[in-house]
C-alpha cells in the first residue's frame, strides 16, 4: 500500500534561500552585462568606470584605498589606473598622508565620465521603484543584512555602511528615527541608513560587532 503523496510543489521546490540566491545571481548577471555595455560605450572597461565613479563619489584616493573600497585586487587597480592616466582621465600626485603613496584625482573629463558611471546601476533602481513601499523597506533591510554577513566573511569590502561606522549610534531612542549619526549629529530612520556613505569611518572589529548587536536589538 502506498502512502499519500505530497502536493507536487512541496516535493519539487528548492528552499526559499536557494531561490533568492538564484534571483540575485540573475540580477548580478544583468548588472555585469549593463556595466560592460555602458563602459564600452564610454570607451572604458567596467573596472575603469568603477574607479572613476569611486573618485567622483569619495574624492581623491590612493590605489590601496580604491582596492579596499571596490573589493578589487591592487594589481588590477594598478593596471586600470595606468590606462586611466594614459588617457588623461586621472592624475597622480603625492599623498600628504603617506609620502610613498600616490593620490589619484580625476581630470575634468575623468570626473564627467565618473559621474556618468555612477548612474550605471540606475536601471536597477527603476525596477526597485515598482515595488510597494513596504516591499522596498523589507528588501532594503534584507540587502543590508546580507551585505553585513558577506562583509564578515571577507567577501564584500567593509565600508560605507552605517552599521559598520564609528559614528553610528543604533537604537538610541524610540520612534520613527531610532538611530543617530554622530558625524552630522542627526537622527536616522531605518530606511535612511547608508550603504555607501562618503563620511563613513570604519569602526574597529570589536566595535562593529557591538554596533550590530545593538542594531539588531531594537529598544
Ligand atoms: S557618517 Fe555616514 S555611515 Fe556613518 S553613521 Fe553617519 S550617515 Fe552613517
Amino acid at each position: 500500500m502506498t502512502g499519500k503523496r505530497l502536493p507536487y510543489f512541496e516535493e519539487h521546490t528548492e528552499p526559499l534561500p536557494a531561490r533568492i540566491a538564484t534571483g540575485l545571481h540573475k540580477i548580478g548577471l544583468a548588472m555585469k552585462q549593463q556595466a560592460w555595455l555602458q563602459a564600452n560605450q564610454e570607451g572604458l572597461s567596467a573596472t575603469q568606470g568603477q574607479i572613476l565613479a569611486a573618485l567622483v563619489a569619495h574624492g581623491p584616493l590612493t590605489g590601496s584605498e580604491l582596492s579596499e573600497r571596490l573589493g578589487i585586487t591592487l594589481p588590477t587597480i594598478s593596471d586600470s589606473v595606468r590606462v586611466l592616466v594614459e588617457k588623461t582621465l586621472v592624475t597622480k600626485s603625492k599623498d600628504p598622508r603617506h609620502p610613498r603613496a600616490s593620490l589619484l584625482t580625476p581630470t575634468k573629463k575623468g570626473a564627467m565620465l565618473g559621474a556618468r558611471a555612477r548612474s550605471w546601476p540606475e536601471f536597477l533602481a527603476a525596477s526597485v521603484n515598482d515595488l510597494a513601499p513596504e516591499e522596498q523597506r523589507a528588501f532594503f533591510s534584507g540587502v543590508m543584512k546580507m551585505i553585513r554577513t558577506l562583509q564578515e566573511q571577507g567577501l564584500v569590502p567593509v565600508g560605507g555602511m552605517c552599521v559598520t561606522c564609528t559614528y553610528f549610534r543604533p537604537n538610541v531612542r524610540t520612534g520613527a528615527s531610532p538611530h543617530h549619526c554622530a558625524f552630522v549629529d542627526a537622527p536616522l530612520a531605518n530606511e535612511q541608513l547608508r550603504l555607501d556613505c562618503p563620511e563613513h569611518g570604519l569602526a574597529a572589529e570589536r566595535a562593529r560587532r557591538e554596533i550590530w548587536d545593538q542594531f539588531m536589538r531594537p529598544g
